[in-house]
């Protein structure tokens, strides 16, 4: 059963609303992706008044548009990081025992080896110092070798005259826009309250203290003052922005730089595992992801609108050339179902140093009473991260402020999870669906799958699937406006589902049919129905064009194999 404290949906919203403008809160969050839910979830779960407040859709942000990997970061050892890499693996072992079973799930990884003995060596050593650096928390298996024949089998795609043998790791992979969702509502749960399309236009001062913020309702266009202690943002990228128009003075500036992923079918890499290549500048994964694989990511310094990370031509091109450099058969431009690219927040103090060496570690700023800032660090510690803003932000509280529980606090769905899936078959009758069905929700809503079987039990046709041969039902369409806060058929296409880089149409195909089953709950009349499809639409515009040259090719390339 819902909790329906967690449910996120237009009348929520407003509720939320009123209470921003007429309390007084201990702690008001600006920015909705994975650090602010994370805050807002720790400061709420030490029993403080919370709000939080996102410009758009919660992880419209760089959290939608990761890796998403749950992981220690392999390539943090080369560059001796191993107190982030430590503290990254232990978060990673919490997330898939304790916090998020339901949806951060083990992967495997394989590190192809070209030489024999000196790489297998050197290798063999990094990981086995990952495996070490988790701690005695041991969810997932350790590393071991694999031969040369041994490799092939499991990875037949991979190159026989170049890789003569490997090392197979685990790291952990999540749904991160659902994730970052999850951890808002479980925020709500503990009494949050999340008022999404709310931008943080100035800060509130008085007596050389901040007190609040004036926040921008974008539906209404009301601007509300919101008055709090501490005032806590986590604006990733858009930190330097905001300290710029907040007059704050801050200790530290945020720099952009773009990764860009594709995503191709299943069919088109022979693989039983994840891969790992190591680039000349980086790493290149291969990541599992359903019935599909996401290969990425580059790494390049970007100036543009951070509103509007686009990939070019050129990404695609480089992450195409660096696969295709162990691959067999290589992987061709028409191959290449979805692209989308993200913006890392990378924290400095020196202009000039090199992106790519620059530390994911986080800082958290105080520059000014009653105001707190965190930023860097990457989705995987985000947690940690939240936990050391709101111990910087507590002395401002003049209250006691109870210690983080947040290590040991499962989010919404975790509870249970096992014991569900242990009832799969049973539930698959319950509900009328099938068994394979009830695990994929249950990796999505763990325990709230109880909330889509009321959804199916009031009206069958929810259990039908979007489209024909869809794994998404209609009841999570329905369920995405109800309880997950999504206000925009964009909201649903490309956050609480991901069929935006799952299907080669970006899921313009059932934009009309999402709006017709998200209409109703959201209030829409027909002419708001239009409007949000062509939101949608004109967004995949904008993303085609981008890449405009590169779908050329990939025209020519169906011409040439036809
Ligand atoms: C390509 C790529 C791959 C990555 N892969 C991984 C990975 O595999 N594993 C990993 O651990 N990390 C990874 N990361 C890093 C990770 O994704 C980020 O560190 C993390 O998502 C940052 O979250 P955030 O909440 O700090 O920022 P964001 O998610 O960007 O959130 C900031 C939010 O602030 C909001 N905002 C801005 N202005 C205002 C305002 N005025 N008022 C209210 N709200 C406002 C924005 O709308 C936004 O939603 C990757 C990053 C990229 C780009």
């Amino acid at each position: 059963m819902t909790s329906a404290k967690s449910v996120l949906n237009p009348e929520q919203r407003q509720v939320a609303l009123s209470h921003l403008a007429s309390e007084k809160f201990d702690v008001l969050v600006i920015g909705g992706g994975v650090t602010g839910a994370g805050v807002a979830l720790d400061a709420a779960s030490r029993g403080l008044k919370v709000a939080l407040v996102e410009a758009g859709d919660l992880a419209s942000g760089t959290s939608s548009r990761s890796s998403k990997l749950i992981h220690g970061g392999l390539r943090y050892l080369e560059q001796y990081d191993f107190k982030l890499v430590r503290e990254a693996l232990q978060e990673r072992e919490l997330m898939v025992t304790t916090q998020a079973p339901h949806l951060v799930k083990p992967v495997s990884f394989l590190y192809p080896l070209h030489e024999k003995v000196k790489e297998r060596t050197y290798v063999g050593a990094g990981l086995a110092l990952y495996d070490a650096l988790r701690g005695f928390q041991r969810a997932l298996p350790n590393h071991r070798h694999l031969s040369q024949k041994r490799i092939h089998e499991v990875a037949p795609s991979l190159r026989v005259d170049l890789i003569n043998g490997g090392i197979q790791y685990y790291d952990a992979q999540v749904d991160d826009a659902r994730h970052t969702m999850m951890i808002a509502r479980t925020a709500a749960q503990y009494g949050a309250q999340i008022a999404t399309h709310a931008s943080v236009e100035s800060l509130i001062r008085k007596n050389k203290r901040v007190i609040g913020a004036r926040v921008l309702d974008k539906f209404s266009g009301e601007t509300i003052e919101v008055s709090a202690s501490v005032t806590i943002m986590a604006g990733g990228v858009w930190s330097d922005q905001m300290h710029e128009k907040f007059g704050v003075i801050p200790g530290y500036q945020v720099r952009m730089s773009k990764g860009t992923h594709i995503v191709v079918p299943k069919s088109a890499i022979r693989s039983k595992s994840g891969i790992i290549l190591k680039t000349a500048v980086s790493v290149l994964f291969i990541i599992p992801w359903a019935d599909k694989w996401i290969v990425g990511t580059t790494d390049t310094e970007f100036t543009g609108d951070r509103n509007q990370p686009l990939a070019t031509r050129e990404d695609v091109d480089y992450i195409l050339e660096q696969a295709n450099k162990v691959l067999t058969p290589k992987l061709k431009p028409s191959d290449v179902l979805g692209v989308y690219a993200g913006l890392r927040p990378l924290v400095s103090r020196n202009a000039n140093s090199s992106t790519t060496k620059l530390s994911r570690e986080h800082i958290v700023d105080h520059p000014e009473t009653g105001f707190v800032s965190v930023a860097g660090g990457k989705y995987t510690t985000y947690r940690v991260m939240a936990e050391d803003a709101v111990d910087h932000a507590a002395p401002d509280l003049l209250r006691l402020v109870q210690k983080s529980g947040t290590k040991e606090l499962p989010i919404l769905g975790a509870v249970g999870y096992h014991a569900l899936i242990n009832r799969a078959s049973i539930i698959a009758e319950e509900m009328g669906i099938s068994r394979e069905q009830v695990i994929r929700l249950l990796d999505r809503y763990g325990s709230e799958i109880s909330a889509l079987a009321e959804l199916i039990a009031a009206d069958p046709s929810l259990a039908k699937p979007l489209a024909d041969g869809m794994p998404y039902l209609r009841a999570e369409i329905h369920y995405a406006a109800s309880a997950e806060g999504a206000m925009s058929v964009g909201d649903v296409i490309s956050r609480r589902t991901r069929l935006a880089f799952e299907m080669a149409d970006h899921g313009v195909g059932v934009a009309a049919e999402i709006a017709k089953i998200i209409g109703p709950i959201l209030g829409w009349s027909a002419s708001a129905k239009k409007k949000s499809i062509a939101e949608y639409e004109a967004q995949v515009v904008i993303e085609k064009e981008s890449v405009q040259s590169y779908h050329e090719e990939i025209a020519k390339d169906s011409v040439a194999s036809a």
